[in-house]
């Protein structure tokens, strides 16, 4: 029987359903109970953050960054092009405005040189994206923010464990999001994280997020009821998913490293195709730790990638390609702008290949992955 090797494969540590046992068993399963509170602590220890809610997506924690910094009808806000829906929805649900901008070949985020010149009397925030766990140049980021006091979101989705000049992506900015959907390193099926770097936006977050009341600080002891204070949503999970959340994050370091491995594995094999001029291969900056959250290459501009993705899929090979890049898109031109031609994006998105990689891929499989695509490259070269 021919093999079929997915593209991503879910991770599980073995402690999930123990974990979630237990919150059955504290009789409490909406938010905000033992696991809550313990998967909260554990990442602000992990990341160094002081305040951490956990969110029920990274989508939904992007939401909530927007209404933190009041992103009101008209204001722009700065962010790449290619990235997920959510990054840009987040703002265009607060009437914002997202202005798009190209990224940068090497690392695929977001190309710091051309933020200055985005800026206008509207901008309110910068939205930076790591891309595949890699920061962005978050320096020049910053600096650029607080010459024109501008706030910064880090959507550090992929970004998990990551880091930049040893700080945790999600830290760096004013407001950090995580994701814990099936699709990244550290997962409970559907859930994020909302990391809050300033003081003076700790309850403002903490009434967003609970429907627009201080019920969180009602938990907490420190008020004797609580009541309506603004206006909000409800983003948080219950506690059977924030239970089966810990016995992932526990294991983060190792979850990453184990992909760390098979991201070195491809990076190691491939470098001989991105010498004979047919593949990129992905750079990560000295001042960058990633967390293997995609193994990407980019196919030569003379070869036609969805013709080997299609050739790839006849040896039971999953590769597959990644954003549609949102300024092409329908919605992305009705609510976004766009200031020139975004090349890289498009080149990007037109020749882009992300190989599987999850954990349990052995050396032997990556070798049939490595060893189909290079032949089919030469083939079709
Ligand atoms: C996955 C992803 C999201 C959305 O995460 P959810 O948890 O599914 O809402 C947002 N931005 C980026 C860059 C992502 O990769």
């Amino acid at each position: 029987m021919k093999q079929k090797i997915p593209f991503n494969k879910i991770y599980l540590t073995g402690n999930e359903i123990s974990y979630i046992k237990k919150a059955l068993k504290n009789d409490h399963l909406s938010g905000d109970g033992f696991f809550t509170e313990k998967t909260q602590k554990t990442i602000q220890n992990f990341t160094g953050c002081p305040k951490v809610l956990l969110t029920h997506s990274c989508t939904a924690a992007l939401e909530m960054s927007a209404l933190i910094l009041n992103i009101k009808e008209g204001d722009e806000v700065i962010m790449p092009s290619f990235t997920f829906t959510s990054t840009a929805n987040a703002i265009c649900l607060r009437g914002g405005i997202p202005v798009f901008v190209d990224i940068r070949k090497d690392t695929l985020n977001i190309d710091e040189t051309l933020i200055e010149k985005s800026i206008t009397k509207k901008t309110k925030a910068i939205v930076v994206v790591h891309y595949a766990g890699v920061a962005c140049e978050m320096d020049v980021v910053m600096k650029i923010a607080r010459k024109y006091k501008l706030s910064v979101i880090e959507d550090a989705a992929q970004a998990y464990g990551a880091k930049y000049k040893n700080k945790s992506l999600g830290t760096i900015g004013d407001l950090g999001c995580f994701s814990f959907h099936e699709s990244k390193n550290i997962i409970c099926g559907e859930g994020g994280a909302l990391l809050i770097n300033k003081p003076k936006f700790y309850l403002a977050a903490e009434i967003y997020r609970e429907k627009g009341t201080d019920r969180t600080k009602f938990l907490r002891g420190e008020i004797n009821k609580y009541s309506w204070k603004n206006i909000g949503s409800s983003y948080l999970p219950g506690e059977t998913t924030a239970a089966f959340l810990l016995a992932q994050i526990e294991k983060a370091t190792w979850i990453n490293n184990q992909r760390l491995k098979i991201w070195d594995y491809y990076h190691k094999k491939l470098f001989k195709l991105e010498k004979d001029g047919l593949i990129t291969r992905p750079f990560v900056p000295d001042v960058c730790i990633h967390n293997a959250h995609i193994y990407y290459i980019l196919v030569s501009k003379k070869l036609d990638r969805n013709l080997i993705l299609r050739e790839l899929k006849s040896f039971g090979i999953n590769a597959v390609f990644h954003y549609i890049p949102l300024d092409s898109s329908f919605a992305g031109k009705a609510y976004g702008k766009t200031l020139g031609v975004l090349n890289n994006t498009k080149e990007t998105a037109s020749h882009i290949i992300r190989l599987p990689i999850w954990i349990g891929l052995n050396k032997k499989t990556q070798d049939f992955i490595i060893d189909h695509l290079e032949s089919i490259l030469k083939i079709n070269s």
